[in-house]
């Protein structure tokens, strides 16, 4: 799917029933519908939540912040825009430890990157590597 400031219902909804049916071979907790995908596109700004590359023209994917094979459940709140290549690069990691390779890698402190690190009990002002250890 190509970020557009106002994908067409139907593309939405043959992409929120792609998703759905993807989290249900899973047997992933929850549904979405074609206002959440499209709350996920519009509030990202066009840019991939974990890296922040603007992906206006380009393609995105839907990425299930905490996996489904880790618990995530297929709603609104644990979805983000993203990148193919951060994307393809999470995989099945833990939301937390794939925010720390970023952050090690020299990537920015975007609000996805806070939000998991917080709900991991860490926090990007602390010096990670002292709060791990401790
Ligand atoms: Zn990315």
């Amino acid at each position: 799917m190509r970020y557009q400031d106002l994908p067409s219902a139907a593309a939405l909804a043959r992409y929120a029933a792609e998703l759905n049916a993807r989290a249900r071979s899973r047997q992933a907790k929850g549904q979405i519908e074609i206002d959440d995908l499209r709350d996920v596109i519009l509030s990202s700004a066009g840019c991939c939540g974990w890296c922040a590359v603007n992906l206006t023209g380009a393609a995105f994917e839907i990425d299930h912040i905490q996996a489904l094979n880790r618990g995530g459940n297929h709603v609104r709140s644990n979805l983000v825009l993203s990148c193919a290549s951060c994307n393809r690069k999470k995989g099945e990691k833990a939301a937390a430890v794939f925010a720390l390779e970023l952050l090690a890698a020299g990537g920015e402190t975007t609000t996805l990157i806070s939000r998991v690190l917080r709900e991991a009990g860490l926090s990007p002002k602390v010096p990670i590597q002292t709060k791990l250890l401790s």
